[in-house]
């Protein structure tokens, strides 16, 4: 046993890579749903998403027909609608506080409805904002990803000139090297920036790496202000032994690899591990599922009912065939001739307080692969005079850093949260620079 790349056919490649989420095929399937809202009062729906967007307004626009009505109402409360409405977990948002549920009936297809009207808009490129003239302010956005794009949509928007130093060769961020590509295509986070970008007035610059090639005390010094959103990177260690085995690999690189190299081109064992069972954990055992792998075995320290995922992904996980392995907490790594071999696991219970404790019962799984995804720490700081919390920005109620000038928000800030939280951090950012600069 051992990883091995090109284990599929291209069309098998392509097929178990596809777009996941069935669009709604003709107009009137997704006006049935659409008339099928109660638009409701003070819509719980609205209340549940980070963003606020009005739901039951575009929802109505749908059924008017005013599709651009729609994708302006989505796009003005989450620039990144389009996406959000493909990654969000929106059982857990919008479509879990939905009323339909309070009647046992299928809630409302909000996140369908919502792709369905941004889809078009970003694929046609519909020009639904306009820029203020430039009010001659400038400012510096570290990182192209959900928080970085929301914050330099909405300044630019008011006329002030960004320019993003993003460290890797594209934009999106978590978009487009962190999630599932069954979920959320290249082709798409390509299309989501352009469209961003393409109001004007926000000058991307790839390859700029903060603390490397870009430093933040020359941006303090040629820019009006500075916004920090360089989000999270590296996986938490597992702290056990045999952890520097070959076959060990985190589960942000590994999909980081499948994100930017071709789907043959990235390794996978034959039989894998999978430690952790938040979404990251999930899109790593789909992914090596689809990736050729014959097995697949999530473990988690504590049981269903404590697991950081959705349902609707542990469901997509049970699809793919991939089993897993409650209450069992990885002790020990194995190996032969430098390359994993076994992952030797404590079977775990909880106690009064939910934590899991040891019961000295052990397993033992033969692997030839283990990904880590049992979380993520912030990249190192920006700047040591920074304030923080373990890595984490800390920023006050006004996104506004220790440093003059210079506002933080996203994943750097909270350690790790979803694409639309983000977008969120974006707009509460841009609304507290602008405050800054000109005092609105
Ligand atoms: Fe429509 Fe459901 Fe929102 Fe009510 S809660 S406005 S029914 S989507």
């Amino acid at each position: 046993m051992s990883l091995r790349n090109n284990r599929l056919t291209t069309e098998e490649y392509n097929a178990h890579f596809s777009d996941i989420h069935p669009p709604f095929e003709i107009h009137s399937a997704a006006l049935v749903e659409a008339n099928r809202c109660l638009f409701c009062y003070d819509a719980p729906c609205t209340k549940s998403c980070p963003t606020s967007i009005d739901v039951p307004k575009f929802i109505k626009q749908i059924t008017t027909e005013n599709l651009k009505g729609a994708a302006y109402t989505i796009l003005s409360a989450n620039i990144m609608g389009g996406g959000c409405s493909k990654v969000c977990p929106v059982e857990k948002l919008c479509e879990g506080a939905c009323v339909y549920n309070l009647l046992e009936e299928e809630a409302i297809p909000i996140a369908k409805l919502q792709r369905y009207a941004t889809e078009r808009a970003i694929r046609e490129k519909w020009p639904l904002f306009t820029r203020q003239p430039s009010n001659g302010k400038r400012v510096a956005v570290i990182g192209a990803g959900p928080a970085g794009l929301s914050c330099a949509h909405a300044l630019s928007r008011e006329g002030v000139d960004v320019t993003i130093y993003e460290k890797e060769s594209k934009g999106g961020g978590l978009m487009t090297y962190g999630i599932a590509a069954y979920k959320v295509t290249p082709q798409f986070c390509q299309e989501e920036v352009d469209y961003i970008i393409s109001l004007g007035g926000i000058n991307v610059l790839y390859n700029m790496q903060l603390g490397k090639d870009v430093l933040l005390e020359i941006l303090q010094q040629q820019y009006d202000a500075v916004y920090l959103a360089y989000g999270v990177g590296l996986a938490r260690q597992l702290s056990i032994a045999g952890e520097q085995l070959n076959g060990v690999v985190d589960a942000i690189h590994f999909i980081y690899e499948i994100r930017t190299k071709g789907y043959p081109e990235v390794p996978v064992g034959e039989s894998v591990a999978v430690i952790g069972m938040g979404m990251t954990a999930i899109d790593a055992a789909t992914q090596a599922k689809r990736l050729g792998a014959k097995d697949v075995t999530l473990v988690y320290r504590r049981t269903e009912a404590e697991m950081p995922c959705t349902e609707t992904e542990l469901n997509i996980a049970k699809l793919d065939g991939c089993k897993i392995i409650w209450l069992a907490a990885p002790k020990e790594i194995t190996g032969e001739n430098g390359q994993v071999k076994q992952l030797v696991c404590e079977m775990m219970r909880l106690d009064e307080r939910k934590s899991p404790v040891g019961t000295g019962e052990l397993i033992t799984l033969n692997v030839d692969m283990v990904i880590k995804a049992t979380g993520q720490l912030p990249y190192t700081m920006a700047s040591p005079q920074i304030d923080n919390d373990h890595g984490k920005v800390l920023i006050n109620e006004h996104a506004a850093t220790s440093l003059p000038g210079v506002f933080a928000g996203g994943d750097c800030v909270n350690g790790g949260k979803e694409v639309v939280d983000a977008v969120q951090a974006g707009k509460e950012g841009a609304k507290a620079i602008l405050q800054y600069l000109i005092g609105e």
